[in-house]
């Protein structure tokens, strides 16, 4: 059988095959990113599907716009005036098959073989592997606690300018890290990046979950000349499984993707966009995003208070205002990856730091998740990776 140069170049996930590990009942997994499942509204659901099915079921079967459902791109827009304090309207946008696919696409219309795409050092691991098929030039830009240096960014403007063709930064409680930008940096970050015309990705499907400190507003906010782009989801604010996403841009590159994703997949699915639609408006999403906080707060407070109490000194964590995420530094020289046999013996899981950098390095870190773990497990798996963590230090 002979592949095409893609399909040979393709590679497993590295998160997962990881997750496959992962899925047995004895694991502690804080691998992957996953919202908690006991908080699907599955009953509400149930009244969903038999009221879309009531009113509009050979709507809700039948092949729909490329564009997406109308009353839920409206929904989206009022939605982003609200959460993300965002003036668009439904011109603005398009429904996606989850953000992944928003991501896809995007590297799609904008990226030819070696153009430059600018990245966060490190980024989502998920946003390399779709960009990565339009084989750019990764350029890693630099970032503290406080997510990308503007300095830093200035000196690779000064160098690559011409050639950037793509940037794409999560500002708000950072996959990987859990890192968000305050407002100072966004402002420094605009400022550099308005005075180039290349797109930039503004991925954000954690936003709406913040637990404590200020809201900031999103880049898409503060955009004067159109060349943000806003990548907003439903996955972690409602359920993954549906894969109903959303993307605002300025109509010119709406327009592409649109034209990208009748050849990709014609549209995001009738049924789903509709089963969306009526639970905002039968239910109150804000109200079950109240309760996805509260159970994440908790879960966040007690993985960092149990990794303050039993991990070794040495090992440093962020502590993420919100999203799902925190970042372990282990001591230079140490690899999580090689951990992982010891780590996975005691029936525990994270991911390894070194595929968040699109030029591998930076072994020292790995990822925690503390969404999807019950608080009971969540303290004893610290204890153990902790148990680990001692060992190999004691070495
Ligand atoms: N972007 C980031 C930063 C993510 O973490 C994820 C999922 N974990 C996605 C995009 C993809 O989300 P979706 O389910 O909307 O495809």
């Amino acid at each position: 059988m002979h592949f095409s140069d893609l399909a040979m170049n393709l590679k497993a996930s590295e998160i997962r095959e990881l997750l496959k590990l992962t899925t047995m009942p004895e694991v502690i997994s804080f691998a992957g990113g996953l919202p908690a499942p006991e908080l699907f509204p599955t009953e509400q659901l149930k009244k969903v599907d038999d009221a879309v099915l009531t009113k509009e079921g050979r709507e809700a079967l039948q092949y729909g716009t490329t564009e997406g459902y109308n009353p839920l791109r409206k929904q989206i827009a009022v939605r982003m005036k609200q959460a993300f304090m965002v003036d668009c309207d439904i011109d603005n946008i398009v429904i996606t098959s989850g953000s992944q696919q928003g991501l896809s696409m995007l590297a799609q219309i904008f990226i030819n073989p070696g153009d430059i795409v600018l990245v966060e050092s490190p980024t989502y691991l998920g946003a390399l592997n779709a960009f990565k098929l339009c084989k750019p030039e990764f350029v890693e830009v630099p970032t503290d606690e406080k997510g990308i240096i503007p300095e830093e960014l200035k000196k690779i403007l000064e160098k690559y300018g011409d050639r950037v063709r793509m940037m794409y930064v999560i500002p708000e409680f950072q996959n990987p890290t859990g890192i968000t930008w305050p407002v100072e940096r966004r402002k420094a970050f605009m400022d550099l990046i308005n005075q180039y015309d290349f797109p930039v990705l503004e991925d954000d499907p954690y936003g709406e979950l913040r637990y404590d400190g200020d809201k900031v507003p999103s880049l898409k906010s503060m955009d004067t000349k159109g060349n943000i782009i806003f990548l907003g989801s439903f996955s972690k604010i409602l359920m993954p499984g549906l894969r109903i996403a959303w993307m605002v841009a300025d109509p010119v590159i709406i327009d592409k993707v649109v034209k990208l994703k009748q050849a990709v997949d014609l549209q995001a699915s009738s049924f789903g966009q509709r089963q969306t639609s009526y639970y905002i408006d039968m239910f109150d999403l804000d109200e079950h995003v109240a309760k996805i906080k509260a159970l994440y707060k908790k879960r966040r407070d007690l993985m960092c208070e149990s990794m303050k109490k039993y991990f070794p000194e040495g090992i440093t964590f962020t502590y993420p205002e919100g999203g799902l995420f925190t970042w372990v530094t282990l001591p230079e020289g140490m690899d999580a990856k090689e951990l992982m046999p010891k780590v996975l013996a005691k029936n525990v899981a994270y991911v390894p730091g070194g595929p968040f950098y699109p030029h591998g390095g930076h072994a020292n870190h790995f990822r925690l998740n503390y969404s999807n773990m019950p608080e009971d497990r969540i303290v004893e798996g610290i204890k153990r990776l902790a148990d680990v963590l001692k060992e190999e230090l004691a070495k």
